[in-house]
């Protein structure tokens, strides 16, 4: 029998480190970050050889003491996070104290540091992880890491790199994008020996932007912003008309963090009604939100965030592009309201303490402020999800006395080519001599009579066409007319049912139309708004 044994130390650092620093790239990535954290005004990146023999970063920030240097390349130290409960809020790059112990142990490492010019400054060699020298130096406010032969102490990995070119090219992507996130912060990039790129602090980042990318691509580009309760997006984008084939740069920043996310990407696409692929806009936008609402935990080298309601996200970046480009269109109402699902807490009280305003609004309390609530747009947006997730299984409604209906030939026609989509939605009806037809059931749960149904033959001929999305335009026509009323009282126990439904949606805060369902008011807004605060 093979025993298990607990690996050594030194390997599983190893193991821990391949997490975080894959090649050159992500050890510049990574002390990049810590300038900034640090509070530097200027940051130069060296490399050689692609960075595979040496990589050097040089900050004038804070710095650290001889004891804070030490610790720093230990696993698991950091100074910016205190406790769990800040895992929540994370608003530096850093916070889990594993950058620099992990580049320890799979390099030759140098770190020279000052907090205070008129003192001391500290000088660590690090090598394989283990610390060799500590000594004074004397050296200017600010902080140096040298990174020697990268992953010397794991050939496997080292041979895994590609030519230096390559390299080099992903440490220049780097370190464009945090040069474009920190327009006032001056960079400095040097690769064998030979200045690359020299930018001076601005406060402009189309000055900025002009440095890193083609003038040309630069000035066709425009600039705007778009901002709700939730979101601002911030950014340039390519004219409509000035899209090519290809794109020189496409940055996506999320609280100023470099990201990648194929959601922000299609939205971008969406609201310039691209597809992706043909033709491919040059854009950096940049998104900014509550820390608390944006997730970077999710992946070892942060490079991959989730915000709360990702659905929201998309469609709230389609519309802001589509509005800043001035395409008009269909507009997102759920943009507006600032309102979105994962934003709202289950609503805590009990049936007992809803109120209905003019027989057609909900008012509920929720975690921290209220609600109100349309009713017909809530129930809609039930209706709506029950009908497309229940299609086949549907549960239908039997109706004591079935409607009998007589169609006109286009409305006739419309329904003899979806009548059987609409059995699977719980709507069974028969056709009789001529156009008359018996409906026998309805989908649970709606409120379909004589007028209503009628309302719905007559809009099918207008929706029969719409090939592609059949189901979907069915659901939404039934869900429109099925949907409690405004104007139509509601018990306290109906009122508690459709809420609750309504927060087990998978988008409750607009309607399958795009309008508001719901509209927070903050207890903030109304402790400002009663000048308590
Ligand atoms: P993290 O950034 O997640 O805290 P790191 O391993 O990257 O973890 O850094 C560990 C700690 O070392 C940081 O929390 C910070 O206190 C200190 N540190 C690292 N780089 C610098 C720097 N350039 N200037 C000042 N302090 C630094
Ligand atoms: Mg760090």
């Amino acid at each position: 029998m093979p025993r298990v044994r607990l690996l050594p130390e030194e390997v599983v650092r190893r193991i821990a480190a391949g997490e975080v620093i894959l090649r050159p790239a992500s050890v510049v990535k990574e002390l990049i970050e810590n300038s900034i954290d640090a509070g530097a005004g200027r940051i130069k990146v060296e490399i050689k050889a692609g960075g595979k023999n040496f990589i050097r970063v040089s900050d004038d920030g804070w710095g650290m003491s001889r004891d804070d240097a030490r610790l720093a390349v230990a696993r698991y130290a950091t100074s910016k996070l205190a406790a769990v409960d800040d895992l929540a809020k994370i608003s530096t790059y850093g916070f889990r104290g594993e950058a620099l112990a992990a580049i320890a142990a799979v390099s030759r490492m140098s770190i020279e540091t000052n907090t205070d010019e008129n003192g001391p400054g500290t000088r660590i060699e690090v090598e394989g992880g283990e610390i060799k020298e500590i000594a004074e130096t004397v050296r200017a406010r600010g902080t140096t890491v040298t990174v020697r032969m990268l992953f010397f102490n794991l050939p496997v990995r080292r041979g895994f790199l590609k030519s230096e070119g390559y390299e080099s090219r992903l440490v220049i992507e780097v370190f464009r994008n945090y040069a474009l996130a920190f327009p006032e912060i001056g960079f400095e990039l040097i690769s064998d020996d030979r200045p690359v790129l020299k930018l001076l602090p601005s406060d402009s980042l189309r000055e900025r932007l002009k440095y890193l990318f083609e003038k040309k691509t630069v000035e066709g580009m425009v600039e705007f912003k778009v901002d709700n309760p939730l979101l601002t997006l911030h950014g340039f984008f390519d004219e409509p008309g000035q899209v090519k084939g290809y794109a020189e740069v496409q940055a996506v920043f999320f609280n100023r963090r470099p990201v990648r996310s194929q959601v922000v990407n299609r939205a971008v696409y969406e609201g310039y009604g691209l597809l992706p692929g043909s033709s491919n806009p040059n854009f950096v936008v940049f998104l900014t939100t509550d820390p608390c609402r944006l997730d970077v935990n999710i992946h070892p080298t942060k490079q991959e965030v989730r915000f709360a309601d990702e659905r929201y996200l998309f469609d709230f970046v389609a519309e802001a592009v589509r509005k800043g480009l001035g395409r008009g269109g269909v507009s997102f109402a759920g943009a507006e309201t600032g309102v979105s699902q994962a934003m709202l807490a289950m609503p805590e009280t009990g049936p007992g303490d809803f109120w209905q305003l003019h027989n057609s609004y909900i008012l509920a309390e929720v975690a921290s402020g209220y609600v109100i609530i349309d009713q017909h747009a809530a129930h809609e947006r039930i209706l709506f999800e029950q009908l497309l997730t229940e299609q086949k299984k549907a549960k239908p409604q039997g109706l004591l006395f079935p409607f009998t209906l007589e169609l006109n030939a286009p409305e006739f026609e419309a329904y003899e080519s979806i009548c059987d989509k609409l059995a699977r939605m719980g709507m069974e009806t028969k056709s009789f001599s001529g156009r008359t037809v018996v409906i026998e059931t309805v989908p649970s749960g709606s409120f379909l009579g004589r007028d209503e149904l009628r309302e719905f033959f007559a809009e099918l001929p207008r929706i029969s066409s719409e090939r592609a999305n059949i189901f979907q335009e069915l659901a939404k026509l039934i869900a429109c007319k099925g949907a409690v009323k405004a104007g139509q009282r509601l018990s306290r126990e109906e009122m508690g049912a459709l809420v609750n439904r309504l927060f087990a949606c998978q988008e409750p805060y607009f309607c399958p139309h795009g309008r508001p369902v719901i509209i927070k008011i903050t207890l903030a807004e109304l402790e400002r708004r009663f000048g308590r605060i």
